[in-house]
């Protein structure tokens, strides 16, 4: 049973799949409730277009969805701060500027944490591609110094690591850059369809990108792979895939051995039921869905009904399931993109407009305009 007259959801990182609810409550109006949102920037970064950004296809604004307006369309409350702590069974949040809110349904879409650091050891020169918004703004210091760095490791050799080598070799400002891919001991796109690994090996040759299927590490101030320094290296850039945050653990949510915090298939998290989960913050039991923004953005609307259902005193009824499996259109940052669907690998600048389309009406979707 609900505690107060009015319940209160709590909305808790305004990821991707958070996006989709508060659409949901500015279009169809908000549910009976007092819905607080907790999250401490002024914008949503939107990760897929960050390598034509660093390409200077696109303005770093054209990257972000701007939250004020949005969330107050949707007649939500914003709390601008994070979440650092939760009791479950209180139902009660605590935020690092020293407020608790307490909750009767809380939703948490607050993403992975970079772990950069703890894959390949410390240097001053790592850029962690998590938390994307800091990455962002230290690349938009970093790369105001210019010609002086000329040579840039990229480590990760998933689709975010191929398409930020692309991005980085096709630097606006940092041009004729050298690139060395560091694609791990799975090489190059392990989860991908060799057609897609195929041209996107063909695409990195022609570009000058020099690729090596082997783990990188730091050692001595020196970034080493396969027995060799990769030195001289002014940048190593790092997209080694999401890690979980501490919290969901020392708050005693259940968590698989990574960190991620445990959802069923309607995302409510294992043992408790009035809290939920969603993107990449959260683990399936029922069934695998990656950690991909796509899966994030898709489980949005039907989380969104979910909560609906759930403040009106009922059970949730709907499931996510991915309809997009293995769905990537990665860009060359050369006019193309590769598109990586169902085994199938196919290039051309047909996809890199189609890519631009998809994710220009996505941000347009959240672009509202209004008296501020
Ligand atoms: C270069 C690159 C390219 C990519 N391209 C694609 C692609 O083309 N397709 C694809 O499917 N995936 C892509 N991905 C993966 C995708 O970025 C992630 O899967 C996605 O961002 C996860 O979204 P999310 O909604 O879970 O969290 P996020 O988008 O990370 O959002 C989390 C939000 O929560 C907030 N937050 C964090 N912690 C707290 C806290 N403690 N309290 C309150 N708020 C908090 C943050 O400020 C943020 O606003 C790419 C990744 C990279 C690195």
């Amino acid at each position: 049973m609900m505690s107060r007259v009015e319940p209160v959801l709590l909305l808790v990182g305004a990821g991707h799949a958070h996006l989709g609810v508060i659409d949901d409550w500015r279009k169809h109006g908000p549910p009976a409730a007092r819905t607080v949102l907790v999250e401490p920037l002024d914008a949503m970064h939107y990760s897929g277009m960050v390598p034509g950004w660093i390409a200077g296809e696109y303005r770093a604004s054209e990257l972000q969805i701007p939250l004020a307006l949005l969330v107050r369309q949707a007649g939500i409350e914003w709390h601008k701060a994070s979440l650092v702590a939760m009791d479950p069974v209180a139902r009660i949040a605590r935020l690092d500027d020293g407020s608790d809110v307490g909750f009767d349904i809380c939703s948490l879409a607050t993403g992975g944490a970079g772990q950069a650091g703890t894959v390949l050891g410390s240097d001053p020169r790592l850029l962690d591609i998590r938390p994307l918004p800091g990455f962002v703004s230290r690349w938009q210091a970093l790369r105001e110094i210019g010609p002086k760095h000329r040579r840039i490791a990229v480590v990760g050799g998933g689709a975010g690591g191929v398409e930020l080598a692309f991005g980085f070799r096709n630097s606006e400002h940092w041009s004729d850059c050298a690139v060395v891919l560091v694609a791990g001991e799975h090489g190059l796109l392990p989860d991908h369809g060799a057609p897609v690994r195929h041209r996107a090996r063909h695409e990195l040759a022609a570009q000058g990108i020099e690729v090596l299927s082997a783990e990188a590490q730091f050692a001595d101030g020196e970034l080493v792979a396969d027995g060799r320094s990769l030195e001289p290296l002014d940048l190593v850039v790092a997209a080694v895939g999401s890690g979980a945050p501490d919290w969901p653990r020392e708050s005693g949510l259940p968590t698989d051995a990574d960190g991620f915090i445990e959802v069923d298939g309607h995302q409510r998290v294992c043992g408790f039921p009035q809290i939920l989960a969603a993107g990449d913050v959260a683990r399936r039991t029922d069934r695998h869905v990656g950690h991909a923004g796509v899966h994030a953005v898709y489980s949005g609307p039907v989380l969104a009904k979910n909560l609906r259902r759930m403040l009106a005193g009922k059970a949730p009824r709907r499931s996510y399931s991915p309809r997009f499996m293995d769905f990537y259109l990665l860009n060359t940052c050369r006019g193309e993109s590769i598109l990586s669907y169902a085994g199938l690998g196919l290039q051309g600048r047909w996809l890199r407009r189609l890519k631009d389309w998809l994710d220009t009406r996505w941000i347009r979707r959240f672009t509202v305009r209004g008296a501020s």
